[in-house]
This record gives C-alpha cells, structure tokens and sequence, in this order.
C-alpha cells in the first residue's frame, strides 16, 4: 500500500500549473520528477561539499569521496550487485551502452562475430552495434516483432549460433511498455556462450531487478528516469568482463601509474571513469534510491499495475481510439492514437490542457516501421501519479476526439 498524497507532497513541481491548469505528467518515460530530498542534495552538494573527489586529501574531498562512493554501493544494493566495483558510473543508459560497444568489441569482437538486437530497441540500443556492423565488420541480425510488437522467440532461437557474442535486449520497450521474457533470452542465449546486454531503461523505474538472478551480463539504466538527477548512469558489468575489457576513455583517474612507455589502469571501477564525473549526481543517485526503497519497489510495481490497467480498460472504450501492444504482460507504458490523426496534434491539445505526453517514434524508428505507424502517443507513469490524474486525461483524450475528428 502507499499513502500517494504523502508522496506527491513531496515532489514541488507537482504543484505547477500548465497553461492554466493543474499539470498532470505523463511523460514519466522520457523522465520522472524529482523529490525534494534529491533537489536538496543538490543544494547541499554545493552548499557544504563541493570538491573534486578520489585524489584529494583535503577535508572536503574526502568527505566528498564518501558520498559519492556510498552512492555506488546504494546502486550495488539496488540491483543487488555482487561488489560495488561492478557499477560504473556513467552519463545514462546511452553512455553506458557506448561504453561495452566500444570496450568489449575491441576485447573480445572480431568480423563475422555476430550481434543480436531486437527491431523494438531503443535508438540507444541500436545505433552502437549498428556502427560496429558498418565499421568494424560485425554482424547485427535482428529479432523480428510479432504483430503486436512482441519478440518473435521461436525466430531468436534460430538467430542465435556459436557465432553469437553478445544479445542486446531491452528489459521494457520504451514505447509499447511490453516486457521481455529475460529468463528465456538470457537461457537461450547462455547455451551458445553468447553475453547478454539488458538496456534496463524503462525497467527499473517499475519492476525489482536482481542482476545476480537474472545473471546478465551487462545491465545498464539512467538514473533520471528513477526520481534521480540527469547526467547520472549506471553500468552494472560482471567482474571478470570488466578486468577483461580496455578502457573506454582516456584521461585522468583511471590510472596506478603512467610512464613515456606505458600505463598501469586504476582498479575498478576507476578504470571506466576517466575525468571528472557528475560529482553532485552521487549524492542526488542515493537520495533517489532513498526515496524509492522507502516507498518499495513492490508497492511501485503494484500500484502503477493498477494505474496502467484502470487507464488502458478506460482508454479501450474509446472507439476512435488504437492502442498499441495490447498484451498483459506491460509496465508503465501506454501507446495509443486517435485513429487517422497525427500524435502530435492530440498531445498538444493534451498539453493545453495540462496534460504532459510524449509524442512521435520515442526513437524507436524500426518499431514505428513494424507497426506502420509515424508514431504514437505515449503516457507514461510513475509513483506519484493517480487515478484522478488518469480520469482528466480520459477526459482530454475525449476532448480531442472530439476536435480532430
Ligand atoms: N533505452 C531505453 C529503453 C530508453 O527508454 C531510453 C530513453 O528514453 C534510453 C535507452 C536512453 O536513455 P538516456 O537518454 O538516459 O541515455
């Protein structure tokens, strides 16, 4: 159970208006608001600790390093991670996919080795092994969509080969919110020796993740899409493929020792973190997870099922309405189109309203493809939303019809 009105008090900008009214966010996908104990950490960031952390050995950086480095052991814990040096921070779920596509490709990939991604991936998990197909001679074979957007599984199985290295797969489908069946994918593809890499983006915010269980490889995610600060990522990669895989980038504080000749890389995670980071976002990373282990990622995940089905069941009843990846098994996520209308002519006139969507092919042009579609219009959901919300945007959704129509 959770006591929404105690968590929406919690969060200022919920008390906003947008062109006059009420802002009702929907558009919790692209990014969640933040609570006022991760703004503060901000504040007190630079109103009390502000330094450079990891080499100082003046008060405030030391001080500053504990913070930062008890944000990674809130994220090890988070996820339950085996070691807290398995997290390397990042600049969000782009960065930390950029990351293995560049290091592990030059420790372990060579041409005609063989990637599997999936047509429902995020640009972000698209593009960099898309690159290394066009670059570094790699294959990228693509697991086809049912008609509803769903993995084709039995088409996967026979993708996969000892040739396969590495499956890149997104935990929730940023634009339908349909969730992949991880156990089988990563079973099936641990019986050819390949790795897996899960873009956890949208997964996170709603479901209770165990790396250890799931027993991915790679699990990555941005914290601002979890009541966090932006410019904050994470990168959870098993010990042995860390140790095993180069630096990403080069620069200072990644380093034991340096000579004309050569250079000893820093222990991880340092050697993944190459300048200075986004010092402010470890304590904002922690204040965030604060939040989200008070409220307990069981009570998230059940009431935002619950919000999710009272506004997917109102939204079917609207004839003029198509909605996108009607299946069961989603999380956070409903896409939909007035039909024979443009999306983002109904999020604007949901915006009027106060009502904030996202709209267009949230950069998953492959899928829009596969549905036929130029895009949608999504809302998204978080903890702090509520069903008075979802009745006000029924009511926009009517509106607009009413108006394109
Ligand atoms: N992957 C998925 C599934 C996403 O939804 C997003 C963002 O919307 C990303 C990757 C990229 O995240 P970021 O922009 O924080 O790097």
């Amino acid at each position: 159970m959770i006591d929404v009105n105690y968590i929406r008090q919690q969060f200022p900008i919920l008390n906003r208006k947008v062109n006059g009214n009420p802002l009702v966010y929907f558009d919790n996908g692209a990014t969640t608001q933040k609570p006022k104990r991760v703004i503060d950490s901000i504040v007190n960031y630079y109103s009390e600790l502000n330094s450079n952390i990891h080499r100082g050995v003046h008060t405030l950086s030391r001080e500053m390093t504990i913070e930062y480095e008890n944000a990674r052991i809130a994220v090890q814990k988070f996820i339950n991670a085996t070691y807290a040096h398995e997290i390397v921070f990042t600049k969000g779920t782009t960065d930390s996919i950029n990351l293995v596509a560049s290091s592990f490709s030059r420790a372990f990939l060579k041409p005609g080795d063989e990637i599997i991604v999936s047509e429902m991936e995020h640009h972000s998990n698209f593009l960099p092994w898309q690159n290394l197909r066009d670059e570094k001679g790699i294959s990228m074979k693509v697991i086809p969509l049912t008609k509803e957007g769903e993995l084709n599984m039995e088409a996967y199985k026979k993708l996969l080969s000892p040739k396969t290295k590495l499956v890149a797969i997104a935990h929730v489908s940023n634009s339908l919110g349909l969730v992949n069946p991880l156990e089988e994918i990563i079973s099936e593809a641990k019986k050819h020796g390949a790795k897996v890499l899960i873009d956890g983006a949208q997964a996170v915010p709603h479901l209770r993740v165990d790396v250890q269980k799931l027993g991915a490889d790679f699990y990555v995610f941005s914290m601002h899409k979890l009541y966090g600060p932006t410019g904050m990522g994470v990168l959870f990669a098993k010990e042995e493929l860390l140790e095993a895989m180069p630096p990403y980038q080069y620069g200072g504080g990644i380093i034991k020792s340096v000579t004309i000749e050569k250079t000893e890389w820093a222990d991880l995670p340092n050697k993944f973190e190459a300048g200075t980071p986004n010092i402010e976002g470890g304590p904002a990373t922690k204040a965030a997870l604060h939040f989200v282990n008070e409220v307990g990622m069981g009570n998230i995940a059940a009431y935002e099922h619950e919000l999710l089905t009272y506004c997917s069941d109102q939204l079917g009843m609207i004839e003029e309405v198509e909605v996108y990846g009607n299946i069961k098994n989603k999380a956070g996520v409903i896409s939909f189109n007035i039909k024979k209308t443009h999306p983002f002519d109904t999020g604007t006139l949901l915006d009027n309203m106060g009502i904030a969507v996202r709209t267009g092919h949230h950069c998953t042009q492959p899928l829009m493809r596969h549905l036929g579609i130029p895009g949608t219009v999504r809302a998204s959901f978080a903890v702090y939303n509520t069903k008075e919300e979802i009745d006000i945007f029924i009511n926009g959704v009517k509106k607009a019809v009413k108006m394109l129509l």
